[in-house]
């Protein structure tokens, strides 16, 4: 809805879920019964959309950036034989915009083709007012059920720690360099009496556990206090940690993107600064 604002488009939504838990909003929602239609069904779900998209003829199609949106979008682009624009995270003169080179780049992507099918990077568009109101429902089903079984959900297991609930955090990136420099950053959390969290490639070598991370595959977190740590300010890592109160990066590079979201940028050798820095936290 906000990136149809943004585009200052009409837009209508599709949603397999339930008419007891509608989205607030006012304006056109075709609305599949999961219990009939399956939470998990891109075969039979993607039936249903390309009966939508003839109806509604749009020009663009839109994911969120989400395991079922990767899953959902090729399937209706390859149907449709669009262009597939993913990770958009911003609209400059209509034209998508997405990160490359690890967000140090953004570029500007226009599509040849009549439709675009497009993923949008979760936080990277919101809405001027919180929606109110209820949709002007129509109901669309399928018994389809295609290639891909569903066999149910299953409870991850619960970590020790609730970086959600956290009022200060300090989070490790790859700039650590190796796995024992976790421990600088573990300290630097303690002297600070809050938690110690991770980006994701520190978390994917296993220098720290996946209930740390933060970003849109792990922790949505709002501290009165973030410090990253050797870590660049991706848009998946901003998403989880761009409601702190307070900023502090610290970085090598002085261009680095976190710097944009910080409110202080040290730029500085984490290995070098953050010892000295517990050690004048120490003595305080
Ligand atoms: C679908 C998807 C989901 C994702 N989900 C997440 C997510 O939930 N969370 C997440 O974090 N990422 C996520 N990512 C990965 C994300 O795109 C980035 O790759 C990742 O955030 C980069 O981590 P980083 O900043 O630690 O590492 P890098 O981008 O490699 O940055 C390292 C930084 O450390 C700095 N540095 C190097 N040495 C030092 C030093 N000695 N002292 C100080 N600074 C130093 C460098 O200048 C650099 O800025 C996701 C990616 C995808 C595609």
């Amino acid at each position: 809805m906000a990136f149809a604002e943004k585009l200052d488009a009409e837009s209508a939504m599709f949603l397999v879920g339930s008419e007891n838990a509608l989205p607030k909003f006012q304006g056109k929602l075709y609305l599949a019964d999961a219990t009939t239609c399956g939470e998990f069904n891109p075969d039979g779900h993607k039936q249903l959309l390309l009966e939508v998209i003839a109806k509604e003829k749009p020009e663009m199609v839109v994911f969120s950036h989400s395991s079922y949106g990767w899953d959902l979008a090729p399937r209706i682009a390859f149907a449709l034989k669009a262009a597939q624009l993913s990770e958009v995270v911003d609209v400059i003169d209509g034209v998508p915009v997405l990160p490359v080179c690890n967000s140090k780049l953004l570029r500007k992507v226009a599509a040849k083709t009549a439709v675009t099918v497009l993923t949008l990077q979760a936080g990277a568009f919101s809405l001027a007012d919180e929606p109110t109101g209820s949709p002007s429902i129509e109901k669309i089903g399928t018994a389809a059920t295609g290639k891909l079984v569903f066999d149910g959900y299953e409870q991850a297991e619960k970590g020790g720690v609730d970086l959600t609930k956290a009022q200060v955090i300090v989070s490790a990136g790859r700039g650590i360099g190796k796995p024992e420099n976790i421990a600088i950053i573990a300290e630097l959390a303690q002297a600070l009496k809050g938690e110690y969290g991770a980006s994701r490639p520190v978390v994917d070598a296993e220098w720290a556990e996946h209930n740390r991370q933060v970003g849109t595959t792990g922790q949505i977190v709002s501290p009165k206090l973030y410090m990253a740590c050797g870590i660049s300010g991706a848009i998946q890592h901003l998403a989880g940690m761009k409601k702190s109160e307070f900023v502090v990066a610290i970085n090598t590079d002085s261009d680095a993107p976190i710097g944009e979201v910080a409110d202080v940028l040290v730029v500085a050798d984490l290995k070098v600064f953050v010892p000295i820095f517990i050690e004048k936290i120490n003595k305080l």
